[in-house]
């Protein structure tokens, strides 16, 4: 019988890995630090290369539901409004926007065995003492594990712990977010994600749900470069009115959602954006890292919790070999994963600097924007054809 997994944090990396554990008959353990699952009410993009995982674990419907259809992109200049570039998605998987809590809780309803998933058990520290795992809980002791996964986000205990040298670092963007009811006149931001791109500011705007939803949101990520920001605590609460001021610009588009902004209630919260540098190796004979624990990103190519449901089915995938030892399983997930996730944070990164140019940089990027847009729009899809056509077979 193949080890019990125990696994550390229920975000969406966490809970992917207990859904797709179970469903190949694994047993697991999870623990959570919150009580309960905030309700956070942001967006979240779900581009094909992790629908088609998604519906392989059972959530097409639900999904259909739920979501809003991407049908591809336009990008516009933050500072004169022009469109820069238009096209569409030519994937036969969909591309869908929903709420992120959305996503969070039917991942949890699909697990069966909730009594597996354990809440406010917050990891303090570990130790591998003689082929055994020792896990200190904080207000409750220690347990036993047999091989431990640790989904516990950019602040990991466990990479901590593994990588004490590896700290985590402000990378000089921060992001506010906000959620406004869709309204009629917002019709022309339907059907696609917007982004408007501009000196130090650019701006990310796309529907969650659909006509069938009951409720439709308009998601607002306002990314922001600058040197110093708030401290690792993640979020802020912002003041709206100086947010709008900062964000205003030449499209009345932009600049009336910015004035609903400041009128909804809907709290807008800042984001610092950390990173660290990318790790050595994730895996340490029984103890393995998963999403933004082995991996942080910048989310300027939407593909963090995309990772992270990625390397979950592809760990569970490995894990299922009855022949293998835990640990020659560990090894092979972080082998099959290092590479590709390592390239999609390096295209972030990269995507940061192409938003946020200036001058020349700005000037050449919209140039060719624009000759590639108008002759051959295709070929912006090739440029993200490696992430979202990736298919994971079964094994
Ligand atoms: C502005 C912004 C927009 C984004 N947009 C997108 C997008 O459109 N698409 C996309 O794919 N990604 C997006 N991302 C990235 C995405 O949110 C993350 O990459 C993803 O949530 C990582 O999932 P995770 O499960 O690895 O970690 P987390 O979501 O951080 O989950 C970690 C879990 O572990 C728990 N935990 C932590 N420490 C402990 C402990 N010691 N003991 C027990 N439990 C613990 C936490 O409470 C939490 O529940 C965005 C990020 C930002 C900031």
């Amino acid at each position: 019988m193949k080890s019990e997994i125990t696994i550390v944090g229920a975000g969406i990396g966490g809970l992917s890995l207990a859904l797709a554990l179970e469903q190949k008959g694994i047993n697991f353990r999870l623990y959570e630090q919150a009580n309960s699952f905030e309700a956070l009410g942001y967006g979240i993009q779900i581009s094909p290369n992790v629908v088609h995982i998604l519906e392989k674990l059972g959530l097409k419907k639900q999904l259909e539901r739920l979501s809003h259809i991407c049908l591809g992109f336009q990008l516009r200049s933050f500072n004169t409004n022009k469109i820069l570039a238009e096209w569409k998605l030519d994937n036969k998987t969909p591309y869908y926007q929903c709420r992120r809590a959305d996503l969070h809780q039917l991942l949890f309803d699909m697990i069966q065995n909730k009594g597996r998933i354990y809440f406010s058990q917050c990891l303090e520290s570990y130790e591998q003492k003689d082929n055994h795992l020792y896990l200190h809980l904080k207000n409750q002791g220690s347990i036993t594990a047999q091989a431990m996964v640790a989904a516990d986000g950019i602040n990991s205990v466990i990479r901590q712990s593994l990588f004490p040298q590896y700290q985590v670092r402000y990378s000089g963007y921060s992001a506010y977010r906000v959620i406004l009811p869709f309204h009629r006149k917002y019709h022309f931001l339907w059907g696609k994600a917007t982004v408007w791109m501009g000196k130090n500011h650019h701006v990310v705007v796309y529907p969650n749900g659909n006509e069938q939803s009951p409720e439709s949101w308009l998601n607002l990520v306002l990314v922001i470069k600058e040197r110093k920001s708030n401290d690792q605590s993640w979020s802020v609460p912002a003041d709206k009115t100086a947010l709008a001021q900062d964000f205003a610009n030449h499209s009345n588009e932009l600049n009336l959602i910015l004035e609903d902004m400041i009128e909804s209630p809907e709290p807008c919260f800042k984001w610092g954006l950390f990173i660290h540098e990318p790790l050595p190796y994730w895996s340490q004979s029984k103890v393995t890292l998963l999403g933004d624990a082995a991996h942080p990103m910048l989310p300027f190519q939407a593909q963090g919790a995309a990772m992270a449901i990625e390397d979950a089915y592809v760990l569970a995938q490995y894990l299922s070999n009855e022949k293998e030892m835990v640990e020659e399983s560990f090894i092979k997930y972080e082998q099959a994963r290092m590479k590709r996730t390592g390239a999609v944070q390096r295209l972030s990164r990269r995507n940061a600097d192409i938003f946020h140019a200036s001058g020349i940089k700005a000037l050449t990027r919209n140039l060719i924007l624009g000759l590639v847009s108008a002759i051959m729009p295709s070929l912006l899809n090739k440029r993200t054809a490696w992430i979202y056509d990736y298919k994971i077979e079964n094994s």
